[in-house]
């Protein structure tokens, strides 16, 4: 069987990455999106193990020590991990999965994991980008600020990236991270080349 691809969306907080993803998993069958645990506390609305996985800082370092992370960071003062397990035994059965991560974790994921796509969404302005986190209501001044801070910094490791998708009008943004995800699973991939020649001479 083919193995699941690893697709990495990153981008500043508030450039959209959540809104895009979640309507693109409604679309598609055989992709999934990877929980994240986070040691930061819920929005309104936010569901634990939907959402996040929500925990103390003790139950994330637990994780850590078990080895148990595909790659963790330090976001905007709180961590942030990739349970490895999940996203594994997805990818052992052929699904795909996305992992929408911060700048530092998809790094950490490319050094390991090099034939994973990446994929950067970007606002259309960063006073934009402020309207949005703004909008979502959830942030202080002071964790504004950074946020818009960190947005910068992240922004300038676009090169890192396979693809970059500016997150103007919502319908175009979702559009193209499909056609991305699409084309990529189009991609011949070397594992798959021997079978897919026996297939055909099977027939002949
Ligand atoms: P992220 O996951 O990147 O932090 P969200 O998906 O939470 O960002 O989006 C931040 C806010 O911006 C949300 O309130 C969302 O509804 C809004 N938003 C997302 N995309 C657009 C868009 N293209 N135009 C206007 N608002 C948007
Ligand atoms: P938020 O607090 O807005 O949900 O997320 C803040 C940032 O953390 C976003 O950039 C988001 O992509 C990132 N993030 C979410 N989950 C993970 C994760 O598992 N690992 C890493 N490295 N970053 C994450």
């Amino acid at each position: 069987m083919t193995k699941g691809k690893l697709f990495v969306i990153s981008g500043p907080s508030g450039a959209g990455k959540g809104t895009i993803c979640r309507e693109i998993l409604d679309e598609e069958k055989n992709l999934r999106l990877s929980v994240s645990m986070t040691t930061r506390s819920p929005r309104q609305g936010e569901e634990n193990a939907v959402h996040y996985h929500f925990v103390s800082r003790e139950g994330f370092e637990a994780l850590i020590a078990e080895d148990g992370f595909m790659e963790y960071a330090n976001v905007y003062g709180n961590f942030y991990g990739t349970p490895k397990k999940q996203v594994v035994d997805w990818m052992e059965q052929g699904i795909n999965v996305i992992l929408e991560i911060d700048v530092q974790g998809a790094l950490q994921i490319k050094k390991n994991y090099p034939e994973g796509v990446f994929i950067f969404i970007l606002p259309p302005s960063i006073e934009e980008l402020k309207n949005r986190i703004m909008g979502r209501g959830s942030e202080t001044e002071e964790t504004m600020a950074r946020r818009l801070g960190a947005a910068l910094q992240e922004i300038s490791c676009i090169d890192q990236y396979d693809y970059r998708v500016i997150n103007e009008d919502l319908r175009a943004a979702i559009d193209r991270v499909r056609a991305i995800i699409k084309a990529e699973q189009c991609k011949i991939n070397g594992e798959e080349v021997d079978r897919i020649i026996h297939r055909y001479k099977e027939d002949l």
